[in-house]
């Protein structure tokens, strides 16, 4: 088996030492991944930073177009960029997979290459004349988590080098393999040392956080590792973006159909095996439609094909990695002492069904638990929903909102009016109306409180990656 490579200023860099990724389908050896060293990391952002001489000043269309090839790059080896990904993430082919990421890449790819940060003329008169520019901030490092790694890379990637920074990026070390791959390709088409990949472990990430060359951090992934990137970033004062975990409340009213949102709730809850930052994590029902919302979503549920990503009929695999199993097999634990188990809950007969091997857990429901038991308090980031019967609407809102959490929300209901009523009271950064988790480039896409700070997308998104100069003539 051939070892991965680094890419640093154009270049495949081979290493001497080299990490097992494993398929999380099968526990076997999907890939060798280079092990980067802290020279590595320094040779990559010395050709990150040769690069921003040159990169900065180019017009910002040819940067548009570079993006835009890269998106048709990308389009091309689609196929071979979603094998990779399921094979080391465990996602399943189709479905919301890696099909589905590759071309949300390329979609996302597009639409952020026909973004712009034109100057900004805030006076033009007799005292003078004022114009608001957006400069590109220098070397971005990007660390990316293991859920979404392709998707979530470009959302890093993209708008730093449209907006004329260049980059570093480093991949989950359970997932670090397509990410390698995405940024060869993305190397025929950029110059030398714009993007720059560098695998290895956690601790690759924090000497980036500290790093004298490194003038920003995007960041996607736990609340833990966001406040340790705080920490170590605050000695060179580099500008961050933190998009952290969330505990997404979905809150459902008494006049819904429980037949028609059975479908949405699932997959706002299920997408990715429960393995996405905005998926409904808790789910709060008016008493009047429990036990038919219930009912409802556990008959969906059983329709849905679990098992290896790699066969063309599942739609949802395992969970990606050991450490998140063994999170999602204690909090059901915990939950199954008071909880009312209405789906999954035994790993044991699925795993029996898929050969052992590889870390499947079943899609699992309980109900009857509330607010101060672990697994509605806790981000569970697997497949599994707790239910929580309420009966005031003002007893769900409160319930929602107390959480250090606030990434997204969701309200069901027949009425939108009243529904949106109750979105614009919920602590978080993004709310849906009888949807959960829908997000799309062109609106930004951020938490609140404890899941973190800044946005993605759009034109806001774009801002983050520059500072503001202005100029008075
Ligand atoms: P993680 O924080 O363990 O790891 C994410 C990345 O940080 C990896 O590349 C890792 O190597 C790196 N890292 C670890 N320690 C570091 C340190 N001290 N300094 C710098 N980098 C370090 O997260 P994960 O387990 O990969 O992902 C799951 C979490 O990510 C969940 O909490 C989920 O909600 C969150 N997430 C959030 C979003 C969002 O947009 N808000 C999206 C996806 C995932």
């Amino acid at each position: 088996m051939d070892p991965f490579r680094l890419v640093i200023n154009g270049k495949k860099i081979p290493t001497g030492k080299c990490f097992e990724v494993l398929n999380p389908a099968d526990e076997k050896v999907a890939g060798l991944a280079p092990l980067a060293r802290k020279k590595d990391l320094d040779a990559a952002v010395g050709a990150a930073e040769r690069a921003f001489e040159k990169w900065r000043d180019v017009p910002e269309a040819r940067r548009q177009a570079a993006c835009m090839k890269i998106a048709s790059k990308i389009e091309k080896n689609a196929e071979e960029l979603a094998q990779l990904l399921t094979r080391e993430q465990g996602k399943p082919l189709n479905g919301l997979g890696s099909r589905w990421e590759i071309g949300g890449a390329v979609a996302w790819t597009r639409y952020t290459a026909s973004l712009s940060l034109p100057v900004k003329v805030l006076q033009d008169n007799n005292e003078g004349r004022v114009e608001l520019h957006r400069k590109p901030i220098g070397v971005v490092g990007s660390i990316t988590p293991w859920n979404f790694p392709v998707l979530i890379a470009i959302w890093h990637i993209i708008p730093a080098v449209l907006s004329g920074n260049t980059v570093i990026c480093k991949p989950s070390p359970f997932t670090p393999l397509s990410t390698l791959r995405l940024i060869e390709l993305m190397n025929e088409v950029l110059p030398k040392g714009v993007v720059n990949c560098i695998a290895g472990k956690d601790k690759l990430g924090a000497a980036m956080a500290s790093h004298e060359g490194i003038g920003k951090i995007v960041f996607t992934g736990s609340c833990a590792t966001g406040q340790k990137i705080m920490a170590n970033a605050a000695e060179t004062m580099k500008r961050l973006t933190l998009e952290l975990g969330g505990n997404d409340a979905g809150i459902v009213l008494g006049d819904v159909d429980p037949g028609e949102i059975a479908e949405g709730l699932f997959w706002g809850a299920f997408i990715n095996g429960g393995q996405t930052c905005a998926a409904l994590k808790r789910l709060y029902v008016h008493d009047d439609v429990y036990d038919d919302v219930c009912d409802e979503l556990v008959a969906f549920a059983r329709k849905m094909k679990i098992g290896k990503g790699s066969a063309e009929d599942v739609v949802i695999g395992p969970v990606q990695n050991e450490r998140q199993y063994d999170i999602v097999a204690g909090l059901v634990r915990n939950a199954k002492r008071k909880g009312r188990v209405l789906l999954g809950g035994n790993p044991a007969k699925l795993r029996r069904k898929l050969g052992e091997k590889g870390y499947f857990y079943p899609p699992t429901i309980i109900a009857d638990l509330d607010n101060g038991d672990r697994l509605v308090d806790e981000e569970q980031f697997g497949p599994v929903l707790p239910v929580i019967r309420y009966r005031r609407v003002e007893e769900a809102i409160d319930k929602a909102n107390d959480n250090p959490n606030g990434l997204g929300g969701s309200v069901w209901s027949r009425n939108v009016d009243k529904a949106r009523k109750i979105a614009s009271r919920m602590e978080c950064g993004s709310v849906w109306i009888n949807k959960h988790g829908m997000i799309q480039p062109n609106a930004p896409f951020g938490g609140v409180k404890r899941s973190g700070f800044g946005v993605e997308f759009a034109e806001e998104g774009l801002q983050e990656y520059t500072d503001i100069q202005v100029v008075f003539s």
